[in-house]
């Protein structure tokens, strides 16, 4: 994207954050109306070349990014883990060649449970992931399936376990409240869940009705 240097003045700013957006998802949500799309799996390897050639991009139109300490990488989506272990770690070498990185940098990762085994999640730990938010929703199974999420309360339940065993220091889960024929008793299900699991952060969303979504 062609930025005007004049409009961002990078030399008045502190520390900077990356935010890296992967716009694929296994099948798309029925509230979704996130820039995310499903059934693009030819197009990963592409949109990988053209992340690093973006950040070519931005440190010829902004050289003094370069020094800019970086504290905080965002991978988002979508779902980021829907790409392999050696395309994330193509753009991870790319940031870390191109962009001066602190050594407590926050670096975090989505995901969704079912999609990642202990496997995938001890890689990405290797690869210097040290935060890891996963869109678990609800663990009701029927409103799962409801939300043509890909994943069961199980399943959520096994991903949180194994990210923990993984490596991962800081585990965040996303949950959605107000779901078509939720009770006060369901969220209290979700709660009763969610206080065993090894755990340190919770964001709780209010649904959404989004024109043009499935919902
Ligand atoms: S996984 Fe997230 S980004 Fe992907 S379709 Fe579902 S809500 Fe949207």
């Amino acid at each position: 994207m062609k930025t005007d240097s004049n409009i961002l003045n990078l030399s008045t700013l502190g520390d900077m954050g990356l935010y890296v957006h992967i716009p694929f998802c296994k099948q798309k949500c029925m509230y979704c109306d996130f820039p995310a799309y499903q059934n693009l799996q030819d197009y990963y390897e592409t949109y990988v070349y053209a992340l690093v050639q973006e950040m070519d991009l931005w440190v010829s139109e902004h050289p003094e990014s370069k020094s800019k300490p970086i504290d905080t990488i965002y991978f988002g989506g979508g779902t980021p883990t829907e790409l392999s272990i050696q395309q994330l770690q193509m753009i991870v070498d790319k940031i870390k060649s191109t962009f001066t990185i602190t050594d407590d940098c926050h670096m975090t990762i989505e995901s969704n449970p079912g999609e990642v085994d202990l496997q995938y999640l001890t890689k990405l730990v290797k690869l210097g992931f040290n935060r890891i938010s996963f869109g678990v929703q609800t663990f009701d199974d029927k409103a799962l399936t409801m939300l043509h999420r890909s994943h069961s309360g199980e399943k959520a339940k096994q991903a949180v376990y194994d990210a923990k065993e993984a490596g991962f220091t800081d585990i965040n889960i996303d949950l959605i409240y107000g779901l078509p024929r939720q009770t006060l008793e369901d969220i209290q299900h979700n709660l009763n869940i969610v206080k065993d699991l090894p755990i340190n952060h919770i964001s709780t969303y209010g649904l959404q009705v989004e024109v043009g979504t499935y919902l």
